[in-house]
């Protein structure tokens, strides 16, 4: 046996997971294909304070670009309303740095990490042990934590369900200097014409810098440029924007897959559907969720029982902690998705009369959105507002 598990995919949710398994005296390793960790990157970057603390994470000055305070969230029609609470709510990071930050921390941990090494199979022996193929070698292991990200190809050829085409967006954003935006403020703009399924954003990197980018069910790339020539305010913001990059990605907006553990075998982060739909974010729920993979293969590696009845301890876990969670979030962006813009329109109008955004203001976490969701649903006011809405809802979207 070479390590007790190899974990391929060294994006956060892989780090995470090989760091909880490393943190209990396991030999572990960490294959990425890419020659440096974090690279190519294709993230906003934007993570809640309150996430960063919950994974007991203080990203050093290099990571850190930015803090901002709140987000305001434009309607098709240029109705605005505007979400802040009062405090620092959100870091924006470098992913390139922040992984290789916590790589270097996992290194320190005793995670061995090999980059330029892409696995290309994984197959389970007679004797139950894991075969890991990469472009270079063969190594064999207990466990194998699946880290893969969206593409999700080896989770598929050992039996797990792919994410479904409708719950992947294609994204695209740029890295702009010049441009004239708050400083503290996330902007995201709704609207069917704009970003069907999903919204387009500003993120403020600081001393008018921004990262500016859309997804939506198809066309992001094209979409982004009409916007940055036509939107009324998009193009306004980046008049005198200078393009300094271009990076595109895709954006989970599933639910979370129901089976993420096999004999021998764990998925997590993304590959495992383990991001909120509202918003595409999956680092700081990919990286719970991992680390509970990483605990609970170290409990069946102390165990000497790497079943997948032992390992579906990991299934129960997630499920109880954050299923519901991550589910509500998925049918409230399903829900606000299949609003004509006038739909959007009325939702932002009435949302700001109705007074719901102090329901949002007292209740809202960045992450965990499913309870204020429910607190809103629970609104008489939002009744009113979804009978409203409902004659706007388009059956075809
Ligand atoms: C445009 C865009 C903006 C986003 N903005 C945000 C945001 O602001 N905040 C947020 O929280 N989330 C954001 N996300 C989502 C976030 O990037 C993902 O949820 C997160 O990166 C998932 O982490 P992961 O570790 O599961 O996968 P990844 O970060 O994708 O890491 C997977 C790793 O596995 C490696 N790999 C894949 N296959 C193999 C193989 N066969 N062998 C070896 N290595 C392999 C890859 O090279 C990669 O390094 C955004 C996504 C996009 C597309």
């Amino acid at each position: 046996m070479d390590y007790d598990a190899i974990i391929t995919g060294a994006g956060p949710a892989g780090i995470f997971a090989a760091t909880k398994i490393a943190e209990s005296r396991h030999s572990v390793l960490l294959l990425e294909e890419h020659k440096k960790i974090g690279e190519p990157d294709h993230c906003a970057g934007l993570l809640s304070s309150s996430g960063l603390e919950s994974l007991n994470l203080k990203p050093p000055d290099e990571v850190i670009q930015n803090t901002v305070a709140g987000a305001r969230i434009h309607a098709p029609s240029g109705h605005s309303i505007f979400i802040e609470r009062g405090r620092r709510e959100a870091f924006v990071i470098n992913r390139r740095e922040f992984d290789s930050w916590l790589a270097e921390k996992a290194s320190d941990q005793g995670v061995n990490i090999i980059t330029d090494s892409k696995v290309t199979k994984i197959s389970r022996s007679k004797k139950g042990t894991q075969s890991i193929k990469t472009s270079s070698q063969s190594l064999q292991s207990k466990v194998v934590v699946i880290a893969e990200g969206v593409r999700s190809v080896l989770s598929k050829s050992v039996g797990f369900s792919t994410i479904s085409k409708s719950s992947r967006l294609p994204a695209f954003q740029y890295e702009v200097k010049g441009v004239d935006i708050e400083d503290d403020l996330v902007e995201m703009f709704y609207g069917r014409q704009l970003a069907p399924g999903f919204f387009a954003w500003i993120i403020p990197l600081g001393e008018g810098q921004a990262r500016v980018g859309l997804a939506a069910k198809s066309k992001s790339k094209i979409r982004l440029e009409s916007a940055l020539l036509h939107h009324p305010i998009i193009s306004k913001r980046l008049k005198n924007a200078e393009r300094v990059r271009g990076m595109g990605g895709t954006v989970i907006v599933g639910q979370p897959k129901s089976k993420i553990s096999a004999d021998g075998m764990v998925i997590v982060g993304d590959t495992a559907g383990m991001v909120k739909a509202t918003t595409g974010g999956g680092v700081i729920i990919g990286g719970l969720t991992a680390r509970i993979a990483g605990e609970t293969v170290s409990e069946g590696l102390h165990a000497n029982d790497t079943s997948r009845k032992f390992l579906s301890r990991y299934d129960k876990r997630c499920k109880s902690l954050y299923h519901r969670e991550l589910q509500t979030m998925y049918y409230a962006q399903k829900a606000l998705t299949s609003l004509t813009d006038k739909g959007l329109d009325s939702v932002v109008r009435d949302a700001n009369e109705m007074g719901l955004l102090n329901i949002i203001r007292r209740e809202g976490d960045m992450d965990l959105q499913g309870q204020v969701i429910r607190k809103l649903i629970a609104s008489p006011r939002t009744f009113l507002l979804g009978l409203k809405a409902v004659r706007y809802i388009n059956p075809f979207l």
